[in-house]
């Protein structure tokens, strides 16, 4: 039995006890973008927030690329989010190689060269990483001056957030 399979048996039994009220229109408070690391799967929980409070938008590394920014464009002008925090963290694995070694490796391994996707994002220095990306959204057009941007580096060996203050 596949880990999916054994999940589609659980998802199963646990619908018998699920609350019908989660299917109302979700209307979070704050957007949340932070890395897919399983490490960070618990962040809202461990920020004392409410799971329907929150519009979650995770990627590898904590990216503000054209797909996360998609999405907090439709948070905050269509789901009514009035906050963005962008959390980054130690030990992410995009800063234990750089964009052109695995560029390399894959079309050693592949023997191909797709145009897409045009960059992974690795990073060496977590905060600076932090600091450009709360750069993004606060600078786009379509994400409104008023709502507040913070950036922050989470410790996954002692679980605590740092702010990342701007320049
Ligand atoms: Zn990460």
């Amino acid at each position: 039995m596949t880990i999916i399979d054994e999940a589609l048996s659980a998802i199963a039994a646990n619908a018998d006890d699920y609350d019908a009220s989660n299917g109302s229109p979700p209307a979070p408070k704050i957007a949340i973008v932070t890395c897919a690391d399983p490490r960070l799967s618990g962040i809202v929980r461990m920020l004392g927030l409410a799971d329907a409070d929150v519009d979650l938008i995770r990627n590898v590394g904590t990216v503000i690329d054209d797909d996360s920014v998609r999405s907090l464009i439709v948070s905050t002008r269509l789901l009514g989010t009035r906050e963005i925090m962008i959390i980054n963290h130690n030990d992410c694995g995009m800063s234990k190689f750089a964009d052109q070694e695995l560029e390399a490796r894959l079309r050693t391994e592949t023997g191909a060269t797709p145009i897409a996707p045009a960059r992974f994002y690795s990073f060496t220095d977590v905060e600076q990483n932090t600091k450009e990306q709360v750069a993004k959204v606060k600078t786009h057009p379509w994400i409104s001056a008023d709502i507040p941007v913070r950036g922050f580096v989470f410790d996954v060996h002692t679980g605590r957030l740092s702010e990342v203050v701007p320049d």
